[in-house]
């Protein structure tokens, strides 16, 4: 029962290089009306280069002609659900666009005087004001680029305030459901990594972590709500235990987007955390960036933070870099400013209460899901649902299908594949998130797929193993692409 298949003109596109023909050209230029120079006697031989070898020479319309074919390859939330879990591919509104796009913002330059950029210093100061009401916590810095940029300067700020009191310390605790670029960070920060097994209901095993705290645990890293998708309800308890032995508490905000509005970490024994605005706040997001990773900070751990600090003194904003005790920049300049722009738009239009109902209705969809598929995939977490449910492929791993071939079997119907193998806690772990940004249309298509893919893995399973069928590509090998990549074209 395929309800709707999204297909694309079915065209192969070659690569760029195979399309050249020499001595073509993308671009005309008027006949010169000034004496001919030689380039590198003028500007050094230094400056000048000779011809690349191979270079693709096309013209105009065959290079914007082999770009948009490609684009229409591509999956992207502004085609239907993209269900990454713990990626939160939520909708940017055209709004947001609009906005990074205004002159005056857009083209501000960091050399740029303060007395000249005090607007876009305000939309700074504006978002870091908001980002504190929204986490509760008391300082924030815009500079980190990413999600685990941001853990980076976390962990680098909880040692610099511990070597302040005379011991950094040497290990990090993070429990086993933990996203990978947490135990990357605490290492890449100079700590050990030593994990906390979760309990059956998916949450941190209170009991293991009171005997992992000792006077050498720096911090816990903890992800709240986790990547299953569950609450860590203990989480007061936790922090408790935590900062009873000197210890901090930092939190990967990765998953603001089922607490906006609802809960604030800052209240319940968070001293660091960092949020996603590409995630949470609806600004672009895949391919590489640009993203932005927001560092929020309890009052102990502020002298640390990145400079320069925004500050604003008789109305007028500058930037304060008289900081003996901060870590120094993370990141040129200031941080993704455009980003930033967006995010504030984004928190603006919406409102507390829109963010609010945002949060509630992210948290729906996913339990929609949750209670829809329930009788056709087994679900090893019972613990409610947050914004993302993790379902196993136990089921159907005992016909020969894993959740890599049911997340290709998808591709078919029109969607963008769930999260495939990850947290890694669940075999075979299945993980959707549908964000709050779709209809009860939308996530009826998906819900009908899942089901679909489960009856077909029952009755023909090669059809799900084999698939894609619907794409231009076949199944590639993922191995080999990933250990022995073709990053150079030759020509044959
Ligand atoms: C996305 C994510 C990160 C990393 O964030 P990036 O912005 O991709 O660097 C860290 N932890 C969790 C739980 C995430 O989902």
């Amino acid at each position: 029962m395929i309800k709707k298949v999204r297909q694309h003109i079915n065209q192969n596109e070659p690569l760029l290089f195979e399309n050249s023909s020499p001595g073509k050209r993308g671009y005309q230029l008027p006949p010169l009306d000034v004496p001919a120079v030689d380039a590198a006697k003028v500007l050094g031989a230094q400056n000048t280069r000779a011809e690349i070898e191979g270079f693709p020479e096309v013209s105009e319309v065959e290079a914007i002609r082999h770009f948009t074919r490609l684009s229409t390859q591509n999956y992207a939330i502004d085609l239907g659900l993209y269900p990454l879990g713990s990626c939160t591919m939520k909708y940017n509104p055209r709004v947001n666009e609009q906005v990074a796009r205004i002159e005056g913002l857009a083209w501000a330059h960091p050399y740029h005087p303060e007395s000249l950029t005090q607007g876009i210093l305000a939309v700074m100061g504006e978002l870091e004001k908001m980002l504190l009401e929204i986490t509760g916590m008391d300082a924030v810095t815009l500079q980190p680029a990413a999600g685990a940029h941001g853990e980076f300067t976390g962990i680098l700020l909880i040692r610099a305030l511990l070597e302040s009191r005379g011991n950094p310390r040497k290990k990090i605790l993070i429990p086993d459901s933990a996203h990978g670029t947490n135990p990357a960070t605490a290492t890449m920060a100079g700590y050990s990594v030593e994990n906390i097994k979760s309990n059956d209901r998916g949450m941190v095993d209170v009991e293991s972590l009171a005997r992992a705290v000792d006077d050498d645990v720096a911090a816990l890293m903890i992800t709240n709500p986790n990547t299953l998708g569950v609450f860590e309800q203990n989480i007061t308890r936790i922090a408790e235990i935590m900062h009873a032995k000197g210890a901090m508490v930092y939190m990967d905000g990765a998953n603001m987007n089922a607490l906006v509005g609802i809960a604030r970490p800052g209240d319940f024994g968070v001293d660091v955390m960092h949020l996603n605005l590409h995630k949470t706040f609806s600004t672009p997001h895949g391919g590489g960036g640009p993203g932005s990773g927001p560092v929020a900070v309890k009052r102990q751990l502020v002298p640390f933070l990145p400079k320069p600090r925004l500050r604003q003194i008789g109305g007028q904003w500058s930037w304060n870099y008289d900081l003996p005790q901060s870590i120094g920049r993370v990141r040129a300049f200031y941080g993704n400013i455009g980003m930033h722009v967006r995010a504030l738009a984004y928190i603006m239009a919406h409102g507390g209460d829109g963010l609010r109902n945002a949060t509630m209705d992210a948290v729906l969809n996913a339990n929609y899901i949750r209670a829809l598929i329930g009788d056709y995939y087994v679900l090893p977490h019972k613990a409610p649902t947050m914004h993302e449910c993790v379902f196993s492929d136990e089921r159907q791993a005992k016909l020969g299908v894993r959740t890599g071939d049911i997340a290709k079997r998808l591709i078919d119907y029109g969607f963008h594949p769930y999260t495939v193998s990850f947290p890694l806690i669940v075999q075979g772990a299945m993980m959707i998130e549908p964000t709050e940004t779709e209809s009860k249309a939308e996530l009826d298509l998906f819900v009908d797929a899942l089901i679909s893919i489960a009856k077909e893995i029952e009755e023909n399973p090669e059809m799900v193993l084999k698939a894609p069928h619907n794409t231009r590509t076949s199944r590639v090998d993922e191995t080999t692409a990933a250990r022995k990549p073709i990053v150079r074209w030759k020509p044959n």
